[in-house]
């Protein structure tokens, strides 16, 4: 049996497999697909200490990290439930059950999409997901945000600092957003909020984004917007589904997690995106998956 056992590896799981490992302590990692949302990432320029980098790089230093360490690193393997015994049991997809007397979920999330033509071509070429990572890419020009919600409305109010102009499109006939954000979106004067309105394609040169089409839905008139880039936020979606009825889940389905990242289940801990931490980073997640083990590790020296 494992004393740490990591279900995911992105940069939580990452993280907190090596601050267990440096404890002399049996540790395990799984994961699905080593890297997680950074292997989809092209350009990083928030990693502290780390001017510029990409993505696929990042996660290469990730490995590299984690096998200078004894961990048992377990890839392609996939987590599909897991139940508190005498020790914490994780069933895998093909069937396996390992063992651990501590468990750290690290599963991540994953960006709601639009499901629209043009937006796989173009993701990583104008169609981004993230505005405090991608945001200050389109610096004095065009953007619209896909979504009238919280995170729509945050990222406009964000963007339209750094951009030229900024088009909010909302599918419904209201703002989904609080208040105050709304108030504060609509005072500014290179906002403009279109509701009503269904992204139907995203159009580009081949090359990079170069606008969007969107039908208003009042009219069933469709219109073209020219535009550089497009922040897509319809919802971030937690990697918990394996997780229901085992660890407490917030409605949005994110782990619930106090101060040293428990978890409900005795034994468990969790970081990262897949947790209510309320900001979804890499150096946030790392440093995340450093609490998790260090909570797990303080929970193994106590029992
Ligand atoms: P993830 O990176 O999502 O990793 C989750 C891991 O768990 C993966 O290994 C996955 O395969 C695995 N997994 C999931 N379910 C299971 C299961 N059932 N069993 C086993 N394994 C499982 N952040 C920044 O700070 N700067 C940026 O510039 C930046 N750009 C971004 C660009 C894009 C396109 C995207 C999508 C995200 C970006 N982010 C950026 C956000 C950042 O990538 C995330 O905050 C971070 O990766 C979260 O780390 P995590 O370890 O919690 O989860």
């Amino acid at each position: 049996a494992f004393d740490v056992l990591v279900v995911g590896g992105g940069p939580a799981g990452a993280s907190a497999a090596i601050y267990a490992a440096r404890k002399g302590i049996r540790t395990g990692v799984l994961a699905e697909r080593f890297g997680g949302q950074v292997s989809d990432t092209m350009g990083i320029e928030n990693f502290i200490s780390v001017k510029a980098t990409e993505g696929p790089k990042l996660v290469a230093n990730l490995e590299q990290h984690v096998l200078d360490y004894d961990v048992d690193l377990m890839k392609t393997q996939k987590a599909v439930r897991i139940e508190k015994k005498d020790l914490v049991e994780v069933e895998l997809e093909n069937g396996a059950v390992l063992k651990s007397k501590t468990v750290i979920l690290a599963t991540g999330a994953r960006w709601r999409e639009m499901n629209v033509p043009g937006e796989q071509e173009y993701k990583t070429k104008g169609v981004a997901y993230c505005p405090h990572c991608d945001g200050p890419l389109f610096k004095g020009k065009k953007t619209a945000v896909i979504g009238g919600g919280n995170s729509g409305i945050e990222a406009a109010i964000d963007l339209a600092g750094i951009v030229e102009h900024v088009t909010v499109l909302e599918f419904s006939d209201t703002l989904r957003a609080d208040e105050v954000l709304v108030r504060k979106a609509k005072s500014l004067p290179n906002v403009t909020i279109i509701t009503e309105a269904m992204t139907t394609e995203v159009l580009g040169d081949g090359e990079r984004v170069t606008g969007l089409q969107y039908t208003d839905r009042k009219t069933g008139e469709s219109h073209k917007l020219e535009l550089a880039g497009i922040f897509v936020q319809i919802g971030l979606v937690p990697n918990s589904e394996f997780l229901k009825g085992s660890v407490n889940l917030t409605e949005r389905g994110e782990i619930i997690i106090d101060s040293h990242g428990r978890t409900s289940m005795e034994g468990v801990f969790a970081a990262g995106d897949v947790t209510n931490v309320p900001y979804k980073q890499i150096i946030i997640s790392m440093g995340a998956g450093a609490t998790a083990a260090l909570g797990a590790f303080d929970h193994l020296i106590r029992n």
